[in-house]
């Protein structure tokens, strides 16, 4: 009798090694990914725009300086799909697949953190909702201090904006919808969830990095990056470059 359960939990452990599905627990709810659940004494400094800033960037009050290290923190319950330096405008991310019912469906989106100092998570873990993914940074010094954050409906994209259309087809406004679902029903069920297979902007592919820095130089986000000493920006750093007395090192991209 006792042997059963023992071959059963073998076979668990098997097919988890196996690859074959990942899991995740369903969310009981989200929360904001800075100083959860009202994001105490952190602003927007930029919000998601369509076509350009595909997020949105949080920083401290009084000044992105003192953001440096501060905690970052999952919206919701999910399992790390992505957790490395890539890089290019990004530097470290975290991408967490989240799980959730709504209407009496089962739901996936991504959350993405960019930008991070640290890294406290590691690709595959299960993690729940307000638990630390890693610090406030500024991509080895290419930006001011602040979080990245979005929010994907297109289970495609990681950190390759080319692989999704750029708007709310493939993406949620990150506040507008960690509000409308504070609550949830039907959280803390592990479900079947699809694996990631996210292209990463390496040496190998470098088209990827092509569409990147093109869509980028598009963007008119540029404008602002004079004006806003607060605000961050990926796509303003060779602006910043050429415009700007900024005491912070930009477009790090081309030194390594
Ligand atoms: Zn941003």
């Amino acid at each position: 009798m006792r042997l059963i359960p023992m071959l059963l939990l073998l076979l668990v452990v098997f097919s988890e090694n196996s690859h074959a599905q990942l899991i995740s627990r369903t969310a009981d709810g989200f929360t904001l990914p800075v100083a959860p659940p009202e994001g105490a004494g952190f602003y927007k400094s930029r919000g998601f725009r369509a076509g350009g800033h595909l997020g949105e960037d949080w920083v401290t009050d009084g000044g992105s300086d003192k953001g440096l290290g501060r905690p970052v923190y999952a919206i919701g319950n999910g399992v790390v799909v992505l957790a490395r330096d890539v890089r290019v405008a990004w530097g470290n991310v975290v991408v967490i697949r989240h799980s959730w019912i709504e209407n009496r469906q089962l739901k996936f989106a991504d959350s993405l953190y960019a930008h991070l100092d640290r890294i406290s998570v590691r690709e595959g873990q299960q993690i729940s909702k307000g638990q630390q993914v890693g610090t406030i940074g500024t991509n080895h010094g290419m930006y001011p201090p602040h979080l990245h954050f979005e929010i994907h409906r297109d289970l495609s994209i990681g950190v390759n904006h080319a692989a999704g259309t750029r708007d709310l087809r493939s993406y949620w406004l990150p506040t507008e919808f960690i509000m409308a679902r504070r609550q949830l029903a039907g959280g803390g069920r592990n479900v079947p969830t699809p694996s990631a297979n996210f292209l990463l902007p390496t040496a190998d592919h470098p088209w990827s990095l092509g569409h990147f820095w093109r869509n980028s130089k598009k963007s008119t986000h540029g404008k602002s990056a004079k004006s806003s000493s607060s605000a961050s920006n990926h796509s303003g750093s060779t602006s910043q470059k050429a415009r700007s007395p900024s005491t912070w090192k930009v477009n790090r991209y081309t030194d390594h």
